[in-house]
């Protein structure tokens, strides 16, 4: 079990952060899971999220996760077109 990204706290990370890229159906283009884990605890406390977008053009995203600690990395490959 991964450990809660928040700094200091040792509890196991039990809950994953993912983030969606929706077309107007709702159906997604992307939704990676990120390797950023929070805890009972920290999953419902509430979050300010800042989102700095990074152009790649390679077909993939990859998440950079932090709590101000250990930053978490993860790149998945875009399967779905915008359009399909
Ligand atoms: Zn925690």
């Amino acid at each position: 079990m991964p450990q809660c990204l928040i700094p200091g706290c040792s509890n196991n990370g039990e809950h994953n952060l993912a983030i969606r890229c929706r077309r107007p159906d709702t159906s997604a283009i992307w939704a990676p899971n990120s390797e950023a884990f929070l805890c009972n605890q920290h999953a419902d406390q509430g979050y300010r999220i800042e989102i700095n977008l990074v152009p790649v053009a390679a077909r993939s995203i990859t998440t950079v996760i932090s709590a101000g600690g250990i930053v978490e990395t993860r790149t998945t490959a875009i399967i779905h077109r915008s359009v399909e």
